[in-house]
C-alpha cells in the first residue's frame, strides 16, 4: 500500500504539471482541435505513466537469489536489475526487472517477462493485435499512418505487416490444432456424445487467383476459401425478384493448398461447427470438380447444390453468340432460365445442344452443355425451394471479394507466398468474428530476450 500511495502522489504531481502546462503554459488554444490534440497526448503520457508504475509494482522489490532456468530447469542466480523497453498502445514505455543467468546453459531470463507474456524491445500483445487487425484491413503502405492518426502511437508499416502475418500465423496453428482434434477418434466420439446437432448448417467453397512472388511457372495460385454458415432466408419465389441470403454465424477458412490437403480443413473447420452432426448439412459451390470430390469425400450424406448464379451465366454467352438480336437473345435466355428454375434439365441441355455445332456458338455451347449435363444432379431447384434451402452461394462469393480482390489483389499486388497466406487467413479471421480469440492466444506469449 506504500508503494501505491506514493505512486498516487507522484502520479497526481504529473496530473498538476501536466494540466498546467497544458492550461498555463501553452496560452490560449487556437481552436477546439487543438485542444482535443493536446489533451489527447497528455493522456497518452498518463498512461505511459501508469503503465510502468503498474509494471513497477509487478517486481519483487528482493528477488529471490535464484530462478528455475527456462531451458534446462537448474537454478539461475539473480544478477542485476535489467532494463527494457516495449512499444505499447500508450508508446514506448520502459520497466526494470530482475534479471537471471543460468551457469549451467549460460541462458539469460527474466521471469517477470515469462509471467506477463512481455516481449521487451518489441511491440506489446496489444499493439500486435490492433496494427494486425488494421494491416487485415488495409494495404500495408496505408496503415502505419492511419494507425498513428487514429492512436498517436507511431508504427511503421513493416512493423503492421509483422503483426499482421504474426496473427495469420496463429490462425495457422490453431488450424493445425483442429486438424489434429479432428483426427482424433476419442475427440469425435466426445462430440457425437456432447455437442448439440446443428439443425440446419451450410458449407461453400470457392477459388480465387493471388498473384505470387518469384514463382515463374505459376505466378497466379488458386486460393480456396471456405465457408460455414447458417441462414433462415430461403429463395424468393421467381429468379428476377429481389434476392438475400442474409448469412449469420459465418466462419471463413482459406489456404493455397492442393484440394486434398486442403480437405482436411473443410474437415476440421467442420468439426469445430460440428458440420459432421448436422441434422441436415448442405453445400453450395460452383461447378468445380475439387469441391464436390472433397464434399463427397468428407461429407457423403451432404446435399450438394449448385450455386444458382454460376449456372445462370453460362446461358447468355451461348445467347449473345448464337442469335442475332436482342429481342430474340433475350426471349431465348428468359426460357432457358424458367426451365432451369423448374428443374427441367432436358429442356435446358435440348435449348443449348441446339446451338453445339453453330459457327459461333460451338464453344459457348459446348461448355454449357458438358456444365450442366455433369452437375444436373445438384440442380434440382425445385425441389431445394420447396425444403426451404437456399440455393445462392453469396456467402461464400463475398468471403472471396473481402479477402481476394479488397485485400490481396489491392493495387496489383505480388506477394511472397507465406506473408500471402497469413494476410489471407488474419484477414479470414476478422471476417469471421475471431479477432479476438486468436489475439486472446497470442496475449501471454512472452518472446525470447534479445540479448
Ligand atoms: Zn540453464
Amino acid at each position: 500500500m506504500n508503494n501505491i500511495a506514493k505512486l498516487g502522489q507522484e502520479f497526481g504531481q504529473y496530473v498538476i504539471q501536466l494540466t498546467s502546462e497544458l492550461l498555463v503554459k501553452t496560452g490560449q488554444p487556437k481552436s477546439l482541435s487543438d485542444m482535443e490534440r493536446n489533451i489527447r497526448h497528455m493522456l497518452l503520457k498518463l498512461g505511459q505513466f501508469l503503465l510502468s508504475a503498474w509494471l513497477a509494482l509487478q517486481e519483487n522489490g528482493y528477488p529471490p537469489e535464484t530462478s528455475p532456468c527456462p531451458q534446462c530447469g537448474g537454478p539461475a542466480s539473480y544478477q542485476f536489475k535489467r532494463s527494457a523497453s516495449l512499444l505499447t498502445l500508450l508508446g514506448q514505455v520502459e520497466y526494470s526487472r530482475a534479471y537471471y543467468l543460468c551457469p549451467a546453459c549460460q541462458q539469460g531470463h527474466c521471469p517477470l517477462d515469462q509471467k506477463l507474456g512481455l516481449r521487451p524491445g518489441q511491440i506489446s500483445a496489444e499493439l500486435e493485435s490492433l496494427t494486425g487487425m488494421t494491416g487485415a484491413q488495409l494495404p500495408f503502405g496505408q496503415s502505419g499512418q492511419l494507425f498513428e492518426a487514429l492512436t498517436l502511437v507511431s508504427v511503421s508499416d513493416h512493423t503492421v505487416a509483422k503483426a499482421t502475418q504474426a496473427m495469420g500465423g496463429e490462425v495457422q496453428s490453431q488450424e493445425a490444432e483442429w486438424i489434429a482434434q479432428s483426427r482424433d477418434e476419442a475427440w469425435l466420439q466426445e462430440q457425437q456424445r456432447l455437442a448439440e446437432r446443428p439443425a440446419r448448417l451450410y458449407g461453400a467453397l470457392d477459388a480465387a487467383k493471388v498473384h505470387i512472388r518469384g514463382e515463374k511457372e505459376h505466378p497466379w495460385r488458386d486460393l480456396k476459401v471456405g465457408a460455414w454458415f447458417t441462414t433462415t432466408v430461403e429463395p424468393p419465389q421467381n429468379p428476377d425478384d429481389e434476392w438475400q441470403i442474409q448469412a449469420t454465424d459465418i466462419s471463413y477458412y482459406c489456404d493455397i493448398r492442393e484440394a486434398q490437403q486442403f480437405g482436411e480443413l473443410v474437415w476440421a473447420t467442420g468439426c469445430q461447427r460440428q458440420a459432421q452432426l448436422a441434422q441436415k448439412l448442405i453445400f453450395l459451390g460452383d461447378g468445380a470438380e475439387w469441391i464436390w470430390n472433397q464434399v463427397r469425400e468428407h461429407y457423403p450424406e451432404a446435399i450438394q447444390i449448385v450455386d444458382w448464379f454460376h449456372a445462370t451465366e453460362y446461358i447468355a454467352p451461348v445467347a449473345t453468340a448464337a442469335l442475332a438480336t436482342e429481342g430474340q437473345q433475350q426471349t431465348w435466355i428468359k426460357q432457358v432460365r424458367t426451365d432451369l428454375w423448374n428443374g427441367d434439365l432436358d429442356a435446358v441441355i435440348a435449348a443449348l445442344a441446339r446451338f453445339t455445332d453453330h459457327q459461333r456458338a460451338t464453344e459457348a455451347a459446348t461448355k454449357a452443355v458438358t456444365y450442366f449435363t455433369h452437375n444436373r444432379q445438384r440442380m434440382d431447384y425445385p425441389t431445394y425451394r420447396a425444403k426451404g434451402y437456399q440455393i445462392g452461394s453469396g456467402t461464400i462469393e463475398s468471403g472471396c471479394k473481402q479477402i481476394v480482390s479488397q485485400r490481396l489483389k489491392v493495387a496489383g499486388a505480388i506477394w511472397q507466398f507465406d506473408n500471402c497466406i497469413q494476410t489471407a487467413k488474419a484477414r479470414a479471421a476478422l471476417l469471421s468474428g475471431q479477432w479476438q480469440a486468436i489475439s486472446a492466444r497470442r496475449e501471454h506469449l512472452s518472446l525470447p530476450l534479445a540479448v
